[in-house]
């Protein structure tokens, strides 16, 4: 029996509409609304799209939504003045530096990134404090993407607590954010990356499986235990018509997107995967959409607790920022 879908995009408009009443009592006793700033460096393409389709989520929701570009030659100094700016911002409260940065600017140009961003302000997650306060369960400002995934399990009744969960990823800003959200759920958590032996037979064994790797339909029958929840986080733009060909079938509604489009964005969960999978998150349309939505929310967050609280009381800290 084929698995059954977990809709992103359902759950990320439910959260989406519990925080636009949210949003609107914020600007009515603030005076302004919640204030995102986002800069993007460069040119690259699915940066642009990202960008774009965050500043449409942010303005649709009522927040203020600012985009600063530099070029692709911008220094790193360019960019730490740039997030400088929005560190002193009185109508900012969330802070977001689009990644991939150009190669040039060093391979530790993220790291100093996220460290130069003000963790009240860090909507993304990333800074070290930010980080800490999430290995111990207290964070306020959550990973989007990550906590899109929490809220996409909980939300469609999928029980972590007792499982045994595999995540396939190791990165700061995916697999282990959601390590961590998984085991403070009470998950039994193993995380997987590209030196793991016997990835397959690993991830065999979860009731929840996340796959955070980027690499097109990798994840294949073989790592699934039927019934399984699988969660596929990989977003990459396939182009190649023989792996589309391969993959899909001829008269399929992504065969028919890739001859409109000339490529599709797929996941890193093969689509044979449905087949045995209990419950699903397909790509797109699964934990893409979430992760704006957690976005929206984390810069309400911010703009909340930088204000001193929802109540009148913190409001007369707020305007006194
Ligand atoms: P990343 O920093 O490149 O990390 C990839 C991780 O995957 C690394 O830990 C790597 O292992 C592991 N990996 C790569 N190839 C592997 C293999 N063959 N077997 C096992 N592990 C392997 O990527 P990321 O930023 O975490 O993003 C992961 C994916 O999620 C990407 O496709 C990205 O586009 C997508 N993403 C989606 C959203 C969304 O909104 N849906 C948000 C963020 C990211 P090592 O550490 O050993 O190298």
């Amino acid at each position: 029996m084929p698995a059954r879908l977990l809709d992103g995009v359902a759950v990320a408009n439910q959260i989406r509409a519990e925080v636009a009443p949210e949003i609107a009592a914020f600007r009515a006793r603030a005076g302004r609304p919640p204030g995102l700033g986002i800069v993007l460096v460069g040119d690259d393409p699915a940066s642009e799209i990202y960008v774009r389709s965050k500043l449409k989520s942010a303005a649709d929701a009522g927040l203020r939504a600012d985009l600063e570009r530099l070029p692709a030659t911008a220094t790193l100094s360019q960019l730490l003045e740039a997030v400088e700016r929005l560190n002193r911002s009185d109508a900012h409260d969330g802070i977001l530096v689009q990644s991939p940065l150009p190669g040039a600017m060093g391979p530790d140009a993220e790291r100093r990134i996220f460290d130069a961003i003000r963790p009240d302000k860090d909507v993304d997650g990333f800074h070290p404090i930010n980080v800490g306060r999430l290995v111990q369960n207290r964070a306020q400002l959550v990973p989007c993407t990550p906590a899109g995934v929490i809220e996409l399990l909980e939300r469609s009744g999928i029980a972590i607590a007792g499982t045994r969960a595999v995540v396939i990823g190791r990165s700061d800003i995916v697999g282990k954010p959601m390590a961590f959200m998984l085991l403070h759920r009470h998950a039994t958590v193993t995380i997987c990356h590209s030196r793991t032996p016997q990835l397959a037979a690993v991830a065999a064994e979860a009731d929840i499986l996340v796959s955070a790797i980027g690499r097109p339909a990798f994840v294949t029958q073989e790592f699934v235990k039927p019934g399984a929840t699988v969660i596929d986080v990989g977003i990459t733009s396939l182009s190649d018509r023989a792996t589309v060909e391969r993959l899909f079938a001829a008269g399929s509604k992504r065969r028919d997107t890739f001859e409109r489009r000339g490529a599709i964005t797929i996941g890193d969960v093969h689509p044979e995967v449905e087949q045995v999978a209990g419950a699903f998150s397909p790509v797109p349309g699964g934990v893409g959409p979430l992760t704006i939505a957690i976005l929206l929310r984390n810069t309400l967050t911010a703009a909340i607790d930088r204000a001193g609280g929802a109540g009148e009381a913190g409001l007369d800290v707020g305007d006194a920022l």
